[in-house]
């Protein structure tokens, strides 16, 4: 379905809040240009329900030497009528050095999408937004933990992000709880960007005093609010917070890369990719653009072995 004032198409999980369509500055970003970001956690490819498929929009695959990659594919990763595309990623993370494939949905994963997956399980982080806002949204926050658990237990990194999180509204109690059930020991939690004019449906739901909270500078920046209170859950239900940015990078034998050449041609050959990459993306993010370009040669530098 596509939304016509906004001329982004609705994924089915119509969350009322929809970042893809409600939020100005991401649809500004997508709107015609590239389909490549970069930010300080990952480079990752997008592609809208219009657009060819992944194997037929020509990205640069051989740039991503040790890169973490992402896919949400602007909407959700895990809308059917992506499958296609995930297929090609898993080939193409096979048969590369891309360090890890970072995937976040709403969207409860079905076993073909598994079964897609499995071969790059090594390789593999998903993260499902568990909101507690099932009221704003056509997926419940309980079948995302559902789909944590059945992912985990083909030994793909589960990780569960409480993303949006508006504070004085999402039963967050309740969520850690479920988390600390199903034996969770991860999280990480971002906040909520706001548009009082694109998003008036929430006031049926949402009391006004929290939504003007968000309002901040009107600038649709993300604001958390609650944050110790989301600490003092945590600690409460023995989860641990983590930066989405350092669970994605942390070092383990699973993303270890071992290269058949010396550190300092490594290094040159990783920030010409990096360059040329940064040529063809969209920096969506609010951090400055050097730091992000810097953060990405780092991480594809970090963690290798050089066997020569
Ligand atoms: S899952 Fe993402 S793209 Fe889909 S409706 Fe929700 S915010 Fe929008």
């Amino acid at each position: 379905m596509i939304n016509a004032k906004r001329g982004i198409p609705t994924c089915p999980v119509g969350c009322m809040y929809c970042m893809a369509q409600k939020i100005d500055i991401r649809l500004d970003y997508w709107k015609d240009v590239s389909r490549i970001g970069m930010n300080k956690s990952c480079t990752f490819f997008n592609r809208l329900p219009q657009d060819p498929p992944l194997s037929q929009m020509n990205l640069p695959w051989n740039l991503l030497e040790g890169e973490y990659l992402g896919f949400q594919g602007i909407t959700d990763c895990f809308w059917d009528i992506f499958k296609e595309d995930l297929k090609y990623i898993v080939e193409k993370v096979k048969n590369s050095n891309i360090r890890k494939l970072c995937l976040i949905s709403k969207i409860p994963i079905d076993d073909e999408q598994i079964n897609i997956l499995l071969p790059i399980k090594e390789k593999l982080i998903i993260c499902y937004s568990i909101t507690g806002l099932n009221d704003l949204e056509k997926t419940t926050s309980e079948e995302r933990i559902d789909s944590l658990v059945k992912i985990r237990s083909f030994g793909i990194d589960a990780f569960p992000v409480i993303h949006p999180y508006i504070h004085g509204y999402c039963d967050i109690e309740k969520i850690m709880r479920l988390l600390n059930k199903n034996n969770f020991k991860d999280v990480n939690w971002k906040g909520f960007r706001y548009n009082q004019n694109n998003m008036k449906v929430l006031e049926k739901y949402i009391k006004k005093d929290i939504l003007e909270q968000y309002i901040g500078n009107g600038k649709e920046e993300e604001i958390l609010i609650g944050d110790d209170y989301l600490n003092r859950l945590a600690n409460k239900y023995k989860i641990k917070f983590w930066d989405l940015k350092e669970y994605l990078h942390k070092e383990d034998k699973y993303n270890k890369l071992i290269v058949n050449c010396e550190q300092q041609e490594y290094i040159k050959k990783i920030k010409i990719q990096v360059g040329e990459l940064a040529k063809q993306c969209v920096f969506s993010t609010s951090a400055k653009k050097t730091d992000v370009i810097e953060n990405c040669i780092n991480r594809r530098i970090a963690n290798v072995e050089f066997n020569i």
